[in-house]
């Protein structure tokens, strides 16, 4: 088992484009372990999902997967296991969703981010197997928000409002004056 440390925004490699995975290297070792690691990262950190240029590798390679855990105890959805190797993302309805998400990347916080409701994911697995789906709801977002990961780019770039932004606590105890919904990527 081997957990990376997660770099926080700031860092200049979160910001970079990450290169895609060369179709001969999809399924070698190295992209193997590297894979493994992520998902001990991930799992270690209780993420919904983990791109590798969150730990300074900058490979088109996103990892996701989630139940139930204490850091988002509110989440009615699970999500399976799932790797995703140069993803695609096409957005196929322009309706926008809403979520507070948060990020690994930015630990203890929340901002309000508002995304396409459905979307086409295309990706290669890490058997070398091609993939496209259509995807909508909490899914999707959850897709997007790590695919910008390998865009270099991060929720706080896409922040509704930037008075919508803030610590968790801070947040909860607003949440519960004002009763309004949240949710977190
Ligand atoms: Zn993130």
């Amino acid at each position: 088992m081997a957990v990376y440390k997660i770099l926080r925004a700031g860092d200049q490699v979160l910001r970079q484009i990450a290169k895609p995975v060369p179709e001969n290297e999809i399924t070698a070792k190295e992209t193997k372990k590297l894979v493994r690691d992520m998902f001990d990262t991930m799992i270690d950190a209780k993420g919904l999902g983990l791109a590798a240029p969150q730990i300074g590798i900058l490979k088109q390679i996103v990892v996701i997967g989630f139940s139930k855990n204490e850091r988002y105890p509110k989440l009615e959805s699970e999500m399976e296991r799932q790797v995703l190797i140069n993803p695609v993302i096409t957005p196929v309805r322009s309706e926008i969703l809403g979520f507070w998400e948060g990020c690994l990347s930015v630990p203890g916080m929340r901002g309000y981010v508002e995304r396409p409701s459905k979307i086409k994911l295309a990706w290669h697995d890490e058997k070398g197997e091609a993939f496209e789906k259509i995807i909508d709801g909490f899914n999707a977002v959850v897709y997007q928000h790590e695919c910008d990961h390998l865009q270099g780019i991060l929720y706080l770039d896409r922040l509704k409002d930037p008075r919508l932004f803030g610590f968790n606590e801070e947040l909860e105890i607003a949440d519960s004056i004002n009763k309004t919904q949240t949710e977190a990527v």
